[in-house]
């Protein structure tokens, strides 16, 4: 076993279950992912607080479980004033990590909000709240979708955190190089902070290339062609994604990264998989 593995520390995304059956197959999966001892799980959290509500109930409840609850907080949308309360009323149930996002409107949501970027929200959450709260930003190795260019992406990380966040994570990527060249450049640029790679099982074809479209992380060429071809074959394409992700994961935790924060989608299979190959 790669002796880096013993200090990786391991956090698990989720989002905010909306039927019944979601309810519950969330709690199944957290019970199953229990046993990894995650640092932290985070919940995600829809731009304009769309998912306000299940995103507090969901951390509460995780809380409650014992385990250490991060919401996310995006700020687009949002008055000052609505995420003051929002910060309180986590604050008033104990939890005291946040990941700090600017967030992205859904299309035809009106205002943009009072703060509009991430680097904003950390501010204002350190001016309001002091160090009540650990704050986590996103970080993009292989480029924020919108930026204006690569340098400007990574000047607008490290004023993030100069504005006082305590860690990072990333978003998902499958070509480590990305990761290891964006961690190496924002250290030159005095940024000393934790960035954990974000981890993304691939138990989907088409999902993964939809997500990826998206947040804009690249599915190298080979992957995406090799997923394809196993067409309806779900468990080809569950086994191939492991064997791909755990390579990835592999080498991230052989170059010494802190920590892995994994995607779950609320699932648990391909995260355990994962995690039993690492020897975790
Ligand atoms: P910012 O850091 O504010 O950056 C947004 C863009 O603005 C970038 O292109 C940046 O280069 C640019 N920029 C930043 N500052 C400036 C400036 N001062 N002047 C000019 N340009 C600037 N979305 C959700 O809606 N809910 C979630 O729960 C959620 N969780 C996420 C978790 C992680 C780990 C990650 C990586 C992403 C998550 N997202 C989530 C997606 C995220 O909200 C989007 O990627 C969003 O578009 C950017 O958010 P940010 O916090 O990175 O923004």
């Amino acid at each position: 076993m790669n002796p880096n593995m013993n200090s990786i520390e391991l956090s698990f995304e989720f989002f905010p279950p909306k039927t019944p059956e979601a309810v519950d197959k969330l709690r199944a999966t957290r019970d199953q992912l229990m046993p990894l001892k995650p640092k932290f799980v985070s919940v995600t959290f829809g731009a304009g607080g769309s998912t306000q509500q299940g995103t507090l109930d969901t951390v509460v409840e995780m809380a409650k479980s014992g385990l250490e609850a991060a919401p996310h907080l995006s700020c687009i949308g949002s008055s000052k004033d609505d995420l003051r309360a929002i910060l309180n009323e986590y604050r008033s149930h104990g939890i005291r990590h946040i990941v700090a996002l600017r967030g992205d409107l859904p299309s035809g949501m009106g205002a943009v909000g009072e703060l509009r970027y991430a680097s904003e929200l950390v501010s204002f959450i350190r001016a309001e709240f002091g160090n009540t709260f650990h704050i986590e930003v996103a970080a993009y190795p292989e480029c924020h979708p919108q930026s204006r260019s690569p340098r400007h992406d990574l000047e607008n990380f490290a004023r993030k955190v100069k504005a006082g966040a305590d860690s990072a994570i990333t978003q998902y990527f499958f070509n480590a190089d990305a990761y290891f060249h964006f961690v190496d450049d924002a250290r030159k640029l005095g940024v000393d902070v934790p960035i954990v790679p974000g981890i993304m099982p691939i138990t989907n074809y088409s999902q993964l290339m939809r997500f990826s479209e998206m947040c804009g992380a690249e599915v190298p060429r080979w992957v995406a062609r090799r997923l394809e071809g196993f067409g309806d074959d779900r468990d080809a394409i569950r086994a191939f994604g492991l064997d791909v992700v755990t390579a990835l994961c592999e080498r991230l935790v052989a170059a010494g990264v802190p920590g892995l924060h994994f995607y779950t989608l609320n699932g648990s299979a391909a995260t355990k998989s994962i995690c039993e190959r690492l020897g975790l």
